[in-house]
């Protein structure tokens, strides 16, 4: 064997090792993954490989593996790192964007088309039921963005920092300058005006 196809092997044969890993612990990966929007939109995730990453990299020459390159490869074949669950990763594909999923992570994302159907049907009859509360006498609190009836509803003035362009008749032109800024917002209780408040501080 030349230096080169000994490099290849050893290439080979290290890839091969995680390509089975991937096999014992994902035999079966799911063609489709779903999520579903808080507003019950379904959004279809196709799994086009699973593949285990990142890799460790080696190089070599172009035209002719180094005695030093094969034997880099070839101490890395015969002490092999332990290979790790967390390191496999399902790519997937949808209408305008793909990235990947790890396969420890994959119970974020439902599994099944009914399931997801389900999810969605639920989530869009909770939007319908907020949206005629929030025609008939309810406000969505700031802060959790619960619905709750107005009547029992927490009115508070909240105090924030933001800028402002202000002219400076010294300069000739308008600068931005730091102003307190106070918004009258609806909540559910104290607590979650005080939240809300406590969230703009510091
Ligand atoms: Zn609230």
């Amino acid at each position: 064997m030349t230096l080169t196809e000994k490099w290849d092997y050893f290439k080979s044969q290290i890839e091969a090792r995680e390509t089975e890993f991937v096999q014992i612990h994902c035999p079966n990966p799911p063609k489709e993954l779903f999520e579903v929007s808080p507003n019950g939109h379904i959004r279809v995730l196709t799994i086009e490989r699973v593949g285990y990453y990142p890799k460790k990299y080696f190089t070599r020459n172009q035209k002719r593996a180094s005695t030093a390159q094969v034997l880099e490869i070839q101490y890395a074949y015969n002490n092999p790192e332990e290979l790790d669950q967390s390191r496999i990763y399902l790519y997937w594909r949808s209408d305008n964007s793909s990235s990947a999923v790890k396969l420890t992570e994959i119970g974020k994302y439902i599994q099944s088309h009914e399931e997801a159907i389900v999810k969605s049907t639920q989530l869009k009859e909770k939007v319908k039921k907020e949206e005629d509360l929030l025609a008939n006498g309810h406000i969505r609190c700031c802060y959790c963005k619960r619905v709750t009836p107005e009547t029992t509803a927490i009115s508070a003035n909240i105090i924030g920092r933001d800028r402002k362009q202000v002219y400076d008749t010294w300069k000739k032109r308008f600068v931005s300058k730091a102003c307190v800024t106070q918004t009258l917002m609806k909540f559910c209780s104290n607590t979650c005006a005080a939240n809300e408040q406590m969230s703009r501080e510091g």
